[in-house]
């Protein structure tokens, strides 16, 4: 069956494995292209590492930890759009972030000029750089804006941002007041742990591009209701399904195809499979002997960065900020989800702090954790001091993102696999983006075109075949 997929006309079948976004969007991708899908996921919904829960205590639906996009998630805001849901999402009109240190709040903005034009007055009136480094600042995203990535890949996968940075004159206060203010936050680990070349991806990309490459964006409802009922709605309509509560127990072969993937309902069989799945999930499901092959072996070079969000509920409104980052405190990101999510005043504030490259928080008991940033919210915020906190929550992602490391590079495995019907989709893919909704979504749409090719041609290979016969 694997080896020549369309011996007839009859509708052909996909099987995708994994609810997350990339799991999603390839199943709305491969269902909009006619073939039959059918979603395995191991838990109870959809969303995987972008999820939300109902929280009984202060009766918010929480998200395991804000998630932010950018103008420049085309694929992302392509799929929200497709599922009819973007109007659930909001837009900042233009990039605007008040950065906060000893008191001083300074405005990374843009203005309406060309780029890299648009940066300049924000710039210009950072109060958290002195004049010299300023102009240092200008020269690295001068160089940054004219690297030419494609060109010396190899170099900047081995080379460290940071390492890039310095050699380009930027200075530890410019790294730190600027560069790892967008490092952290977009590639979950600080510039030392990144390649030069996703550190540049993303400035290039989030930053130079256009004006509005990096207005950000966000959920104004729960990451799981944003998206569940709606893919649900989606894949329903193509005549596809998803089986919620359905574990991938293991991806069987047959030689070099995929015979089936074993659940406990039995062997699942169809003409495509794709694997939507993480990184070492994905290794755990292939017999031994595939997963030792020299392909799967690179994606054993990922490792996991975790991400920790500190969630808290004021009795009373004590900001009217809707983002803040700080450059002097250990919360490194504020978000204000009444604010995001049209709460009114009166039912007091919650408020998300979201720590990224949490390797130092991820071990800390989470009582000690709430004592610290509460004070810490206390300390920045005059308003705070008086008001009660009638709730705190700690939640720990540990296998948040993978990092982007030099290392890395060898685990980023393309959508097409050396088994001629299994297929690979995941942020953590060979998608050129970081570990992001935008990656997933790309990989899920990537593996779908690759399948619809595959099954052309193995059309055409039958078609042929028969008519030779
Ligand atoms: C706290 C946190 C904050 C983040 N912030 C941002 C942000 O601000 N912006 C941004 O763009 N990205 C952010 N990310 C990253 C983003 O969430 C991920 O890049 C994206 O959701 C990954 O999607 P995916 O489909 O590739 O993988 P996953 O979401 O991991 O999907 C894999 C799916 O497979 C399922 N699965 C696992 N094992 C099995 C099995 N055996 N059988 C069947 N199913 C299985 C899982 O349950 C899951 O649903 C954040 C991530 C975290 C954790």
């Amino acid at each position: 069956m694997a080896q020549s997929p369309i011996v007839s006309e009859r509708r052909r079948t996909a099987l995708v494995l994994g609810g997350g976004l990339a799991g999603i969007s390839a199943a709305c991708a491969l269902g909009d292209a006619g073939s039959q899908v059918t979603l395995l996921e191991r838990r109870g919904f959809l969303g995987g590492r972008a999820f939300s829960f109902p929280d009984a205590e202060s009766g918010w639906d929480v998200d395991n930890g804000q998630h932010v996009f950018l103008g420049c998630c085309s694929e992302y805001v392509g799929l929200l759009r497709r599922l009819g849901v973007l109007d659930q999402t909001s837009l900042q009109d233009h990039l605007s972030i008040p950065i906060i240190e000893g008191g001083r709040t300074g405005h990374l903005w843009s203005a309406p000029l060309p780029p890299p034009l648009h940066l300049a007055p924000a710039f210009m009136r950072y109060p958290h750089l002195g004049l010299m480094d300023k102009l240092r600042l200008a020269y690295g995203m001068h160089k940054v804006r004219w690297t030419n990535r494609a060109k010396n890949r190899e170099a900047l996968q081995q080379e460290n941002f940071l390492s890039w940075l310095r050699r380009h004159r930027q200075t530890q206060r410019i790294i730190d007041a600027f560069w790892n203010l967008i490092t952290l936050p977009t590639l979950n680990s600080p510039a030392e742990h990144v390649t030069a070349d996703m550190g540049l991806m993303v400035f290039q990309e989030g930053l130079l591009r256009d004006r509005h490459s990096a207005d950000i964006g966000y959920a104004r409802v729960g990451l799981t209701a944003l998206v569940e009922d709606a893919a649900l709605a989606a894949i329903g309509e193509q005549g596809g399904e998803v089986r919620f509560q359905t574990p991938v127990l293991a991806i069987e072969m047959e030689g070099d195809a995929v015979a089936g993937i074993r659940t406990s309902e039995g062997l699942l069989q169809a003409d495509a499979y794709v694997s939507a799945l993480p990184f070492d999930t994905l290794l755990e499901m292939l017999p031994a002997q595939t997963s030792a092959t020299c392909f799967f072996q690179g994606a054993t070079a990922l490792r996991w960065a975790p991400i920790v969000g500190v969630h808290v509920w004021l009795d009373r409104w004590v900001t009217d900020l809707e983002v803040v980052a700080f450059l002097d405190s250990e919360i490194q990101w504020l978000f204000n989800k009444s604010l995001i999510q049209g709460r009114p005043k009166d039912e007091g504030q919650y408020l998300c702090i979201s720590l990224s490259g949490a390797w130092q928080y991820a071990d800390v008991p989470n009582e000690e954790l709430e004592r610290r940033f509460v004070e810490e919210l206390r300390r920045l915020f005059p308003a705070a001091r008086d008001a009660q906190v009638t709730r705190v929550l700690v939640v720990k992602q540990r296998q948040a993102t993978f990092i982007p490391d030099p290392a890395s590079d060898a685990g980023r495995l393309p959508a097409t696999t050396p088994v001629s019907n299994l297929f690979l989709a995941g942020d953590w893919t060979d998608t050129g983006w970081p570990a992001t909704m935008e990656s997933a979504v790309r990989s899920g749409n990537a593996a779908a075109r690759a399948v619809d090719g595959w099954l052309e041609n193995a059309k055409g290979a039958s078609l042929a075949q028969a008519l030779e016969g």
